[in-house]
């Protein structure tokens, strides 16, 4: 499953944001690939599209789709240097696909800051810091082993210096590595380097239950959202502690919490579309009367292999694929209602799959 870890300096909210996750928490049952472990917290990506196809199907059973946010605590000054237990920490990052920082936005006297003060702008570049530094020591340490290959003759560590020495001068300049642009064949160069700041950041802004409905009146936000644009990174403001009430709620209590709140929608549930747009993810769906299930690929995946997230059988023994838009489903009411329109379609391995196409698999065992 992806992951996104969510990084913060110490006492901003993340224990809280992270037990709402938890609380809020998926029924493990419906997801056996998912980790168990104490920092690992499953939730279910809201999606109304699925809410839509359990109304016109009425099947014995719904499952969304779901990811993992992973604890990644302990990202002090100085870990980079192996401050606290800060190497352990970074490498935790390297494991996941997408950070979610989360950032101190509400003040409270009783609980103190590390640097003093709430302060956004210098908290977001002291964990940034880290990450860059420990990227340049990746670096650097692969640009002499290149070097070292590169008299050999072989023209990929000669295309391997000349990518590193880019990205080392962008990290002198305190640039993550994500604000490049590099080609596709430059980040396979790079794969095996795990960089931490070539991951897509969210920031989480996290403000007191005071402000959450007008939490961009908040002076922190709008420092946090000039930041973020800087690097084209997205800011969800959320209030954890909010969220951890929230958590405990289910159904008409949720939204009545919420519109006391004056909120739609929770920020979790915000936080998790966020995420699931960061990474660059779509959801296909299977509709039938016993399932109705929303199944998360990444942009770009043929139909065989979206098959597999489902099965190896689906990948391996896949023959075709019946495919409709999400969109023509509901327009048309029934699938035989979008058959008898043409709207029905037969693809083959080939095909590219889309964002909210509904699929039925054919294959052979
Ligand atoms: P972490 O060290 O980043 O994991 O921070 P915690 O989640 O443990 O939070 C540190 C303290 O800040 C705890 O006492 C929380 O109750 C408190 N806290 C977290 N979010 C908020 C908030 O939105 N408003 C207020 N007033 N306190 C909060």
């Amino acid at each position: 499953a992806l992951k996104a870890g969510i990084v913060g300096l110490p006492n901003v909210g993340k224990s809280t944001l992270f037990n709402a996750i938890t609380q809020a928490g998926a029924e493990s049952a419906n997801y056996p690939f998912c980790t168990i472990d104490p920092n690992v917290g499953v939730v279910e990506v809201p999606d109304e599209r699925l809410d839509k196809l359990t109304e016109l199907i009425v099947p014995n059973k719904t499952v969304p789709t779901a990811f993992e946010f992973i604890d990644i605590a302990g990202i002090v000054k100085g870990a980079s240097k192996g401050e606290g237990l800060g190497n352990k920490f970074l490498a935790h990052i390297r494991e996941v696909d997408a950070i979610v920082h989360v950032v101190r936005c509400f003040q409270d006297e009783n609980i103190t800051h590390v640097s003093g003060k709430v302060d956004p702008l210098s908290d977001i570049q002291t964990i940034n810091l880290e990450l860059i530094l420990a990227d340049l020591d990746s670096v650097e340490k692969r640009i002499d082993r290149s070097r070292k290959n590169m008299k050999g003759g072989d023209k990929k560590y000669a295309q391997e210096v000349e990518v590193l020495e880019r990205i080392k001068e962008a990290l002198y300049e305190d640039k993550p590595v994500r604000s490049l642009e590099l080609s596709d064949d430059e980040k396979l160069l790079i794969r095996d380097l795990h960089l931490l700041t070539i991951k897509p950041v969210l920031y989480a802004a996290n403000v007191s239950e005071a402000e959450v409905a007008n939490s961009d009146d908040n002076p922190y936000v709008k420092i946090v959202r000039e930041f973020a644009a800087s690097e084209n990174a997205e800011v969800v403001p959320i209030s954890a502690k909010v969220e951890a009430e929230i958590a405990e709620l289910e159904g008409e209590d949720k939204a009545m919490f919420l519109e006391e709140l004056g909120l739609e929608k929770s920020g979790l549930d915000r936080l998790i579309q966020a995420a699931y747009k960061l990474l660059g993810l779509y959801t296909y769906f299977t509709a039938g009367v016993q399932e109705v299930r929303a199944w998360t690929i990444r942009k770009g995946t043929k139909a065989p292999q979206a098959a597999g997230v489902i099965h190896t059988d689906f990948e391996r023994g896949f023959i075709r694929a019946e495919v409709v838009s999400y969109e023509d489903l509901a327009a048309a009411g029934t699938m035989n209602a979008a058959k008898e329109k043409g709207q029905l379609r037969l693809e083959g391995k080939d095909y590219v799959v889309q964002d909210g196409d509904v699929m039925h698999f054919r294959f052979n065992v």
